[in-house]
């Protein structure tokens, strides 16, 4: 059948591949939803996965996918397992994914409203959505987009638009006076690479420091307005985190626009983790000031169970949203030079021509399921981890700080970084579990994300019992003898 293009477009040859496709993630499914299901995240290294995945390709194929499907989904670390607790990245819920599908099948472009018309106006509904629980005015704006660094990036833009003093989209950066940004020191790099992206170079992102708790120091952040402006540096922006990468720390936002609004900077929060915490009555407080915001970046496949990536930009003056690319393209927008204000043609404002059509997962989900699903999920996940980080206590073990969303960082007393990092490999090598580290100034500490829906209290107790009975067997070990004279 392979060979004959038309035989793959004939709509019964996708209904039995697509069954097919479908049988086979609904049997991994159920194997990894098991407690004793291993390896959460597959063992080989990259060199062994060259070598399973060969660059060989021959002329007519080996017709059949579902076996390169089946060994795809057995080499992949699995997000479905509730004893994934590493990096931030949703487990998708299976219905979005399917939404994904279709998106995928349906290939619209969006970067015109013909090439997306369903997509567009779901995006611009979700987008409204979103701004709302934000508290944004109505004249806010926004657009969807791939990830949080391009976020960061779309709305640094914006800010170097509306606050250089020059318009530096027309003229180039070399016209005007050397510019800056703010962030604390616990920001997510991307926001640093934007900055770099943007032409600010090394001299124009000023790390801001953090308290004991790891949020951004006010004091910290006016003494180093000040001393740039002294410097004849032109500040643009200050950063945000809710919460931060590392911890989960929630920058204190209010606090930081009163400075904004004083200093008549662009306050741009980094919400693409915790910005979901304004779906929870009991959580939103820790992001009290972000209706203040000039920008919002918002991931929904971090605490929103989205397929990845599916990011909101949230601009709360639309306006200025759009000036980030100050851009004509007559032969695309329509409505280039009659209508700058058409929100339809989302390519105008937006990095990417062609993106997927990232407004079905969540539009479809919220109408389908409502959305006290996500709020409820968002509570859970927070408990989890306030629950984990007790349990850590409770055991004898450090822990950085008081959980403020999912993420939770521990670590032995008193064990070197080195050491630290060889009870993370011993577990991720056990296979049972998935977690991460994290580097920070004071050494290497574990670090989990609760953000499985079925992740239970058991998972909780099992992984500390894993940890804590590592660090057993690393203590009993004798320490090497130091190599003596050779005889
Ligand atoms: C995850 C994260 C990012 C990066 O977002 P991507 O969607 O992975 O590009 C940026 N900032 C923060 C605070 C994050 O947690």
């Amino acid at each position: 059948m392979h060979g004959n293009l038309a035989a793959l477009f004939e709509p019964r040859h996708f209904d039995e591949l697509g069954k097919a496709v479908v049988s086979l993630l609904v049997a991994d499914m159920g194997r990894v939803q098991d407690p004793a299901f291993a390896p959460v995240m597959p063992p080989g290294s990259p060199a062994a996965l060259c070598e399973r995945f060969p660059a060989e390709f021959s002329p007519t194929g080996e017709g059949e996918i579902v076996g390169l499907l089946r060994t795809a989904i057995e080499q992949s670390t699995r997000l479905h397992a509730p004893r994934f607790l590493g990096h931030q990245v949703a487990t998708p819920l299976p219905a979005a994914a399917l939404c994904d599908l279709v998106s995928s099948f349906l290939n619209n472009g969006m970067a015109v409203f013909e090439m997306g018309p369903a997509s567009s106006a779901m995006e611009r509904a979700v987008l409204s959505w979103l701004a709302q629980k934000a508290g944004l005015p109505s004249r806010s704006g926004g657009i969807l987009t791939s990830g949080g660094s391009l976020g960061n990036l779309t709305a640094l833009l914006a800010a170097r638009q509306s606050h250089a003093g020059f318009d530096v989209w027309r003229r180039g950066l070399a016209r005007g006076p050397a510019l800056c940004v703010f962030v604390a020191e616990t920001a997510h790099y991307s926001v640093a690479r934007a900055a770099r992206i943007i032409g600010l170079g090394d001299d124009g992102v000023i790390g801001v420091a953090v308290d004991e708790k790891l949020k951004m120091r006010t004091d910290a952040l006016v003494e180093a307005i000040a001393d740039a402006r002294k410097r004849k540096r032109t500040p643009l922006a200050v950063v945000a985190s809710a919460g931060s990468t590392a911890g989960g720390a929630f920058d204190p936002i209010h606090e930081v626009a009163d400075i904004c609004e004083k200093e008549n900077l662009w306050l741009h929060v980094d919400g693409a983790h915790g910005a979901s915490l304004l779906l929870s009555e009991k959580h939103q407080g820790k992001l009290t000031g972000i209706e203040r915001a000039d920008s919002i970046v918002w991931d929904m496949h971090k605490m929103m169970m989205m397929p990845a990536l599916c990011t909101a930009v949230l601009f709360k003056d639309a306006k200025k949203g759009a000036a980030a690319f100050a851009q004509e393209a007559g032969y695309l927008f329509a409505t280039s030079g009659d209508d700058d204000d058409a929100w339809s043609d989302i390519g105008k404002r937006t990095l990417e021509c062609t993106k997927r059509m990232m407004s079905l997962a969540p539009y479809i989900s919220l109408r389908a399921f409502g959305t006290d699903l996500f709020r409820v999920h968002v509570d859970k996940c927070c408990d989890l981890a306030t629950s984990l980080a007790a349990k850590a206590r409770a055991r004898r073990l450090e822990v950085m700080t008081e959980p403020e969303c999912n993420i939770v960082c521990f670590r032995p007393r008193g064990m070197p970084s080195g050491s630290v990092a060889g009870i993370r490999k011993k577990i991720v090598d056990d296979g049972r579990f998935y977690i991460v580290q994290v580097r920070r100034p004071d050494g290497i500490w574990l670090r989990c994300t609760l953000s499985h829906p079925l992740t239970t209290d058991a998972d909780l107790d099992a992984i500390i019992d894993a940890v804590v009975s590592s660090v057993e067997d690393m203590r009993r070990v004798p320490p090497r003898a130091a190599p003596g004279p050779k005889s």
